[in-house]
């Protein structure tokens, strides 16, 4: 008889430590490492992966059990997969459990497994005509049923049909109202083999040739070493992604396999549509809106070989492509690519670490790159200086909130004679209008109307924020405080408190100023339902539209030939907001949005109000240069100004509990333990800030403190994350490189 085996396996939760189980003999062919088994814990049946095989024979006394099952007859993650989750554990200070988590999708944690071809299930289909297609007749037929027209519209953008379980259980949406829909004649419930993968019906033509502009770098990243990542830093409306997938098409030509990221705003049935149109049903699309089973049969055919191209937001940065030839990150900048919960991963530095360690191509894609891209040393970059067809990027007009006429109507809201004039013209001539208002109202922070002076923190370098009780301002980074001023420290005059505007209020100055203008409102509360942003986008796409207002998700990726005017209402309440790169988001922002303008014929024209004219993120933005931005924060982030990323690593540790006296208690617990660290363990390599109240100081019933923690050294960081790993105190997250500092 031969000696037993042990497995270290690694469940699912957030501990590092693996168990350890006995193989039976039956399963030894397929217990190995990154292979799903299924393991009893506490009696329960749990799915675990095999971390390693052949570990010590445990201490003699302890109860050893044996693995239940090994399900797969191949293992669910590659070698290079499970290399890549104990690097995020490391570098992000996660366990691996949940690093392991975030690698492979829900359903496949799951014993339950669907086995064999895909079941009957029951699918709605919704019906066209009947009125419902045009706008007007679909808002009276919905006027008392705005739970229906929900159902309607999630289904028609899911592309005309959807599994019934999907819509109820992972959509939350009512039963009642698609038996509704079905009883109005507008849908019908069929049961069909479910077919699991909604988008197989789209496509769009093949794209059109490339430029010679777009060649050029087709042709650039060809010559570059495949483990060069390369950045292609392309001005809004430059055909980016024409470049991406001419890349990606001879990286699939060549049998290989490959992986385009997409902010999860963009990934519209159009993104798809054009995807698909290039590499057919060679692609999956991970999309957070498909079901358990549809997420299942993507992964599976992706882990099969069986498509060789993976789309989606974030998450599909561990798509198990096989033979991976390539990784886009599309819109590198986008703060979403950070998962918000441990492992706090970055999905840019996953895909930058993936394709070290299975040699794939990486490239970024962006008009606004991220500082940190810029800075990287690694990176090799392209640039698509102009738009297709030689279209001229608008020309942006800083209007000066503290000179220009007001429409005096517009009461609070800064409403210039230039801007007003401008959307009269385009409103006139049949043109549309989008006006950003970032509405981040919970700061308040103090401004002089005189000058424009806005007080920031000595130590910090960021705006402090007005607190009411006791009233003060207070920095949110290190909780240095000082007195409210009346008057300003720069030029004398009397000071104000500003507090952003919200978008309804807007909205409703704009219905009165404009009474012919058909105005449509997208923020957060306007787009509750899955599709929402989408279904208002294709409105304005039809001319349904004449004035669309948001906040920054309207800045995204829109493509609208008759936008000829587009409006920053405010650009001072991202700029002075807590945070070192309120000053990046604003540039951005601005020049992101700047470039919804002039993409048809008639050109178009960009307003920029503002208090700050002469800020560089608003005059780097107004000249839609990301160099000269870059040139002018750069410098602002390094000492001897208090240094920031990318000038150093940052890690924030979060304390969140029901009990404030308690929260800050942690936070100074936390703060000493790092600096005690620091002094005995690490040179002193480490700058400790805080604790201080973060800015969003109550969250979902919770008190918040945060303590930041800056070294010019990755190691010294990675030392830090690990040794508070060890410690795993559940009122406090751990988040490196972090994209919020809310
Ligand atoms: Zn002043
Ligand atoms: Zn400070």
């Amino acid at each position: 008889m031969t000696a037993p085996r042990y497995a270290a396996v690694v469940l699912p939760v957030p501990v590092s430590r693996p168990y350890i189980y006995e193989v039976p003999a039956a399963l030894t062919d397929r217990v190995v490492p990154g292979a799903r088994v299924v393991v009893p814990l506490r009696r329960r049946s749990v799915v675990a992966i095999v971390t390693g095989l052949d570990v010590a024979a445990p201490p003699a006394g302890v109860g050893i059990k044996p693995l239940a099952a090994a399900p797969d007859a191949e293992p669910a993650l590659s070698p290079s997969l499970l290399e890549l989750g104990r690097w995020i554990s490391d570098y992000y200070g996660a366990p691996l459990g949940l690093a392991l988590r975030a690698i492979l999708p829900g359903p496949l944690w799951s014993i339950a497994r669907p086995a064999g071809p895909a079941p009957a299930a029951e699918r709605l289909f919704v019906l066209t005509g009947n009125g419902v297609d045009s706008l007007l007749e679909r808002d009276r037929r919905f006027k008392r049923a705005p739970k229906r027209r929900e159902v309607y519209e999630a289904v028609e953008a899911l592309g005309g049909s959807a599994p019934v379980s999907h819509l109820v259980r992972q959509l939350k949406l009512s039963q009642s109202a698609l038996d509704g829909l079905v009883q109005q004649g507008l849908a019908r419930i069929e049961r069909v083999p479910e077919m699991r993968d909604p988008f197989a019906d789209l496509s769009s033509p093949p794209p059109p040739t490339l430029t010679a502009a777009q060649q050029a770098v087709v042709q650039g990243i060809a010559a570059t070493p495949v483990d060069t990542p390369v950045l292609i830093h392309g001005v809004t409306g430059s055909g980016k992604t024409l470049v991406y997938l001419d890349v990606l098409r001879t990286v699939v030509a060549a049998g290989k396999g490959a992986i385009l990221l997409v902010p999860e705003i963009s990934l519209t049935p159009q993104t798809v549509a054009r995807v698909r149109g290039v590499f057919g049903d060679q692609v999956a699309v991970l999309h957070s809106g498909l079901s358990d089973g549809e997420r299942a049969d993507a992964w599976r055919a992706l882990r099969r070989g069986e498509r060789m191209v993976a789309v989606g937001p974030r998450s599909a940065i561990f798509a198990p492509v096989q033979r991976l030839g390539a990784i886009v990150v599309d819109e590198e900048h986008e703060p979403s690519y950070k998962q918000g919960s441990a492992p706090r991963y970055h999905a840019r530095d996953v895909a930058l670490m993936r394709g070290q360690l299975e040699n794939a191509r990486v490239i970024l894609g962006s008009a606004t790159p991220s500082l940190e891209t810029l800075s990287d040393q690694r990176i090799v970059t392209f640039a698509l200086p102009e738009r297709v067809g030689s279209r001229p990027l608008p020309p942006v007009e800083i209007v000066d909130l503290r000179e220009a006429p007001r429409i005096a109507e517009a009461g609070a809201i800064p409403w210039s004679e230039p801007l007003d004039a401008a959307v009269l013209g385009a409103l006139e001539r049949g043109e549309q209008v989008i006006l950003l208002l970032n509405r981040r109202g919970f700061a308040t922070f103090v401004q002089c109307p005189a000058c424009g002076n806005v007080p920031n923190c000595p130590n910090c370098a960021i705006a402090l924020t007005v607190h009411q009780a006791p009233p003060a301002m207070r920095c949110h980074y290190c909780g240095h405080e000082e007195t409210i001023p009346d008057t300003c420290a720069v030029c004398g005059a009397a000071t104000q408190r500003l507090r952003g505007l919200g978008t309804q209020q807007l909205e409703h100055f704009l219905g009165m100023r404009y009474p012919r203008a058909r105005i449509a409102r997208m923020d957060l509360d306007t787009t509750t339902s899955k599709w929402a942003h989408h279904h208002i986008l294709e409105r304005v796409g039809r001319g349904e539209v004449d004035i669309l207002l948001g906040t920054q998700m309207i800045a995204k990726g829109l493509d609208f030939p008759n936008v000829t005017v587009v409006g920053v209402v405010d650009a001072d309440t991202g700029l002075h907001f807590p945070d070192f790169r309120a000053g990046e988001r604003t540039f951005q922002l601005v020049a992101q949005v700047a470039g919804r303008a002039g993409r048809g014929r008639q050109g178009g024209r960009v307003f920029v109000q503002t208090r700050a004219p002469a800020h560089h993120a608003i005059r780097a933005a107004a000249a839609h240069s990301v160099s000269q931005f870059a040139a002018a924060e750069l410098p602002l982030r390094s000492p001897p100004n208090p240094p920031y990323p990318p000038r150093t690593g940052l890690v924030r540790f979060v304390i969140a509990t029901d009990d404030h006296a308690r929260t800050a208690d942690l936070g100074e617990k936390v703060a000493g333990w790092l600096r005690r660290a620091s002094r005995e363990r690490l040179d002193d390599q480490l700058t400790v800030l805080g604790p201080a109240p973060c800015p969003l100081m109550r969250l979902k019933g919770k008190w918040r403190w945060h303590v930041l923690v800056k070294s010019a050294e990755p190691r010294v960081l990675g030392r830090v994350v690990r040794a508070w790993r060890a410690k795993s105190h559940r009122a406090v997250t751990v988040d490196r490189d972090p994209v919020s500092l809310l």
